[in-house]
């Protein structure tokens, strides 16, 4: 089998369970040296524990590959360069941020407390923002040392509850549309350096999804297996993809597609006068297309 990440070091934040766990896992097969990162936390981020960081670690030195542990918060901006600084201390170098972590505090929007939507929103919005300004930093600096590219990668997390919206996660949904457009922005800023910035919206059976569709049977946990979304993120991780930079992907065991961007649909000359409007705005309503569902397909 072709290796498609030998001797690149990559950050995976969250690898302790679910769907980062299979990244991690991937890359080292792939050859990757791999900082595991998790707080260790319960499903709505409480707690810590480096225990499931760990286990990683040790699966993936039992299959031969370098792994070392970080029990960070990538919310914490001193933790998350300290995170890094591991890196780079520890096999080198950074080729690859792989910013997964993630909390759930679902509640509808008329019940949803202070706490749960900043709960939510430092760990996602934050705990991408901070590992990516640290890596960000450092690939600048070592493109101004050496004057190459650098080939650097950030991947980062989104859903399909952000991108299209799903009832019950204003907090978690505002999030992962804050981290698209993060990762438009950011694949801009950083390609002078040859860093490439994208996300993956993924769609699998974890702790976070588990109790939220129908009854887990045998079949749906292998259909819905994580690991189905770790291919993607290995290739997006290797120095193939450098031209692939802004996208965001949605992969699952049922899916691997590109969500496309927002685009202007209809457009009229603007008007001073309020109440001519009515008309107008319908007329354009009607002739726009419409805001996508959760699969993806045009709302009814
Ligand atoms: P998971 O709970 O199995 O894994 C998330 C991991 O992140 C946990 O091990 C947790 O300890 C860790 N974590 C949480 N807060 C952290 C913090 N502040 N610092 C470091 N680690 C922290 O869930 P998962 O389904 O594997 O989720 C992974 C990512 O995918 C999340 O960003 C999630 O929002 C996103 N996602 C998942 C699905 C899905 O269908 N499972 C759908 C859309 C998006």
């Amino acid at each position: 089998m072709a290796r498609l990440c030998e001797g690149r070091v990559a950050i995976v934040t969250g690898a302790g369970r679910g769907i980062g766990r299979e990244y991690a896992l991937m890359l080292a097969e792939h050859g990757a040296k791999v900082v595991v990162n998790d707080l260790g936390g319960a499903r709505d981020g409480n707690g810590a524990d480096i225990g499931p960081a760990a286990e990683v670690v040790a699966e993936i030195k039992a299959m031969g590959g370098e792994a070392v542990a970080n029990g960070a918060d990538v919310s914490d901006w001193e933790a998350s360069k300290a995170m890094i600084d591991q890196a780079v201390s520890t096999f080198g170098k950074l080729d690859v941020l792989i910013n997964n972590a993630g909390i759930l505090r679902d509640r509808m929007l008329v019940n949803m407390t202070e706490a749960e939507w900043d709960a939510v929103i430092k760990v996602h919005l934050k705990g991408a923002f901070a590992p990516a300004h640290h890596a960000a930093a450092y690939w600048r600096d070592l493109n101004k040392a050496t004057g190459e590219s650098v080939n650097g990668r950030i991947i980062n997390t989104s859903s399909v509850s952000g991108i299209y919206g799903n009832i019950g996660q204003t907090n978690y949904g505002a999030a992962k549309m804050g981290i698209a457009g993060f990762s438009i922005i950011a694949s801009r800023e950083l390609r002078r350096y040859g860093v490439t910035v994208n996300c993956i919206a993924p769609g699998a059976l974890t702790r976070l999804t588990e109790d939220l569709g129908p009854p887990v049977t045998d079949e749906r946990r292998e259909a819905m297996s994580p690991r189905w979304i770790a291919p993607i993120a290995v290739w997006l991780a290797s120095e193939e993809s450098a031209e692939v930079s802004g996208r965001m992907f949605e992969a699952s065991g049922q899916t691997l597609a590109i969500a496309e961007g927002w685009h202007r649909g209809p457009t009229v000359k603007p008007v001073s006068d309020p109440t001519v409007l009515g008309p107008i705005v319908k007329d354009m309503v009607a002739r726009a297309r419409k805001n996508a569902g959760m699969d993806g397909q045009d709302l009814d």
